[in-house]
């Protein structure tokens, strides 16, 4: 799209600020179901089934964690098992010997300095290995306690199309987004993009006809 056509149809759409509103109510509607796709039912689970989404799906990690956590279910027993079993109990979700080792060092720390359990605060949960700013922010807002805005691919690509950032990089795209999102939607919204950006505004063809947010979308085609 030409750099004017740019302009007058974010123009047309109005401010970002006046649309975040509609634009959260819109999707809210139009997917009651968005929510986490990986099953977990404790605090530890979710902390892996997160470390190991990395790279690969969420049904996959479903279909390994499954029989994961029949066999692990504290911190200890994950280093109870030479690091080969546990690489070959998670080979399945890819890079295992980064995860494998990641999921060690992970449980050392959690043992060694939070009494074995999973920390709610970021800056605590960004310290654990191999958990980046991505996977903390995913578990502090499924711990109901979130304190900045998931940015995946599916959020990246529909704040753009949304015009609610310019930005590429995911840390500034989080920025924008937290100055314009209501704090109370932080855990809900990333949920709301990547739902809609799996059902209806696709990386390759946006089904715009179909899109309860046209009229409020610069990159609209109807
Ligand atoms: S109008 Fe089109 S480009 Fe905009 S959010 Fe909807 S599907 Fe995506």
């Amino acid at each position: 799209m030409a750099r004017s056509f740019v302009g007058e149809a974010r123009r047309r759409v109005g401010p970002k600020r006046q649309r975040i509103g509609p634009i959260v109510e819109r999707l809210t509607a139009a997917h009651p179901d968005a929510r986490i796709a990986l099953r977990f039912r404790n605090d530890l689970e979710l902390l892996v089934s997160v470390m190991l989404s990395a790279q690969t799906t969420d049904v996959n990690v479903n279909r390994v964690t499954e029989r994961l956590f029949e066999k692990y279910r504290r911190p200890e027993d994950y280093l109870a098992v030479p690091p080969e079993e546990l690489e070959r109990d998670v080979y399945a979700t890819g890079f295992f010997r980064q995860k494998t080792k990641a999921l060690r060092g992970t449980m050392q720390r959690l043992i060694e300095d939070h009494d074995g359990r999973v920390p709610r605060r970021l800056d605590e949960l960004v310290r654990l290995p191999g958990v980046a700013r991505k996977t903390a922010n995913v578990v502090a807002a499924e711990l109901g306690e979130p304190q900045g805005i998931v940015v995946d691919t599916h959020v990246r690509r529909l704040s753009q199309r949304l015009g609610l950032t310019r930005e590429e990089d995911p840390v500034k795209i989080e920025r924008d987004l937290q100055r314009l999102v209501p704090r109370e939607h932080w855990g809900l919204f990333p949920h709301l993009l990547i739902w809609h950006g799996r059902r209806v505004c696709t990386a390759r063809a946006p089904r715009c006809e179909d899109c309860v947010l046209r009229d409020l979308c610069p990159s609209s085609r109807v």
